[in-house]
């Protein structure tokens, strides 16, 4: 896909991308959930987290080092927040970085890192400035190879098996002052505001992907599943949920695209942006599982694709802000 150009197509084409907007960008990631959840999350961390704090707020040597590699697929990114202690509540995060000279030392734990078993480098966030809750956080560019920076296990997930997901340890990891991102100490949470909003419409799309692919597989089932003399998709308890699932996927789509609409008018969508993603992470649910349900025994069955459509949108209520924290989100931009 780097070599096509087709890795990281939201960069503007002077650093390799193609430059598309993000309603292109959540069709992409649609049609990409749609063949394979877990091969468009490695390429969804790709081209957001693991890269966009470079574009937005790296220095141009950072760029050529990282962006540039990285969006033909030279090199492979990860993004480091998550630790054992430390999910949701992001700001409790105790990887430290203490300035020695010209260099930081990193000392911590990161898990669930999607790439991380394969990845050349890592945007590992960790505190500047401990007392500073939230604030004090920096985010730094790591090297695989550098001492101190060690691959950990390869977790074994219920679904999205085709992208790897793992640990990434830091002990008395020496990084140059050149590989932090941005030029003063803190502010490493603000400079991910953005991409969060992004990631959210993100996560919405990929939805729409699974759910398209689920839904396909049910009309194509029903066609030829002969049950009492007829195909089942004559029985109208299924006729009507078939129906359903083509209707909540077209509501998901005019919503999502409006919120990528808003982000390509360069509108702050904080509320928007959770609204699509709790919206469509929710409801990608309840498809799979009719899905599952119309497909009857054989759905259950690992040689039918409708169980992997079930396994990998299961994650997507809980990564990037669990459904949960998207309500908080909400909640607060709407200001009660
Ligand atoms: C496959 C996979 C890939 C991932 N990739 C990455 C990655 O590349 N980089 C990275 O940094 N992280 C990654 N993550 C981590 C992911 O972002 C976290 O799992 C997520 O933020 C939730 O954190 P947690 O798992 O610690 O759950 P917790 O935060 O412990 O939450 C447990 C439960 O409590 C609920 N809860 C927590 N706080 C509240 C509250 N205030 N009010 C109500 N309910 C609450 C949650 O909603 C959830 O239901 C990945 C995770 C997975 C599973």
């Amino acid at each position: 896909m780097g070599e096509l150009g087709y890795l990281c197509i939201g960069y503007p084409e002077e650093y390799g991308g193609a430059g598309v907007d993000k309603i292109t960008e959540c069709i992409y990631m649609e049609e990409l959930n749609r063949i394979s959840a877990g091969i468009a999350s490695a390429i969804m961390v790709q081209g957001g987290l693991a890269t966009n704090p470079i574009f937005t707020f790296g220095t141009e040597e950072q760029k050529e080092r990282y962006l540039v590699p990285a969006i033909k697929g030279e090199k492979i990114g990860a993004f480091a927040l998550t630790e054992p202690d430390a999910g949701s509540d992001a700001a409790s995060i105790k990887t430290r970085a203490v300035r020695d000279g010209d260099y930081y030392i990193l000392n911590g734990s990161k898990t669930f890192i999607t790439n991380a078993p394969i990845c050349d480098y890592a945007i590992v966030a960790a505190y500047t400035n401990p007392e500073k809750r939230g604030e004090g956080i920096n985010l730094f560019i790591v090297d695989d190879g550098t001492p101190g920076f060690t691959k950990g296990r390869k977790l074994s997930k219920v679904g999205n098996r085709s992208q790897e997901t793992g640990e990434l340890f830091l002990e008395d990891c020496r990084v140059h002052k050149s590989q932090m991102i941005g030029e003063k100490e803190g502010g490493g949470f603000a400079q991910l505001e953005h991409d969060l909003m992004v990631g959210r419409m993100i996560y919405a799309a990929r939805s729409i992907g699974v759910a398209t692919a689920a839904y396909e597989a049910t009309v194509r089932y029903a066609k030829e599943r002969v049950q009492f003399g007829r195909p089942i998709s004559r029985f109208q308890s299924i006729r009507f949920r078939i129906a359903e699932m083509a209707m909540l996927i077209e509501v998901m789509k005019s919503y999502t695209y409006k919120v990528a609409w808003l982000l390509d008018q360069g509108k702050k969508c904080m509320k928007e942006a959770s609204m699509a993603k709790l919206f469509c992470t929710e409801t990608v649910q309840k498809i799979v599982t009719d899905a599952m349900q119309i497909h009857g025994g054989y759905g259950y069955m690992m040689e039918y694709p409708v169980q992997r459509y079930w396994r990998d949108a299961r994650l997507y209520t809980i990564t990037e802000g669990t459904s949960e924290i998207q309500h908080l989100i909400i909640a607060r931009e709407l200001g009660i």
